[in-house]
């Protein structure tokens, strides 16, 4: 979604929560598949009720490793047995 930004009188969001519009409030957002970027995903959002465009951000933290195979084909299971 490209457009042409109007850096001249920039506003505030009215709410910043995910899946939110920031600007109109709508939970209708079309929303990108998920992206990796350094510690963080985003999607891109496009709101189907006032058009507005931007990316939601999420930070990522560890959970756990899981489904490791050592290099004779060994299992080894975390505690939750995956
Ligand atoms: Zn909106």
């Amino acid at each position: 979604m490209n457009k042409i930004i109007n850096t001249d009188n920039v506003k505030k969001f009215i709410k910043n929560e995910a899946g939110i519009c920031p600007i109109c409030g709508s939970a209708e957002l079309e929303i990108s598949s998920m992206s990796p970027e350094d510690n963080s995903v985003y999607y891109d959002w496009f709101c189907d009720k006032c058009e507005a465009c931007g990316k939601e951000w999420y930070d990522v933290t560890f959970s756990t490793h899981g489904h490791v195979v050592k290099e004779n084909g060994e299992e080894v299971k975390n505690d939750e047995g995956y």
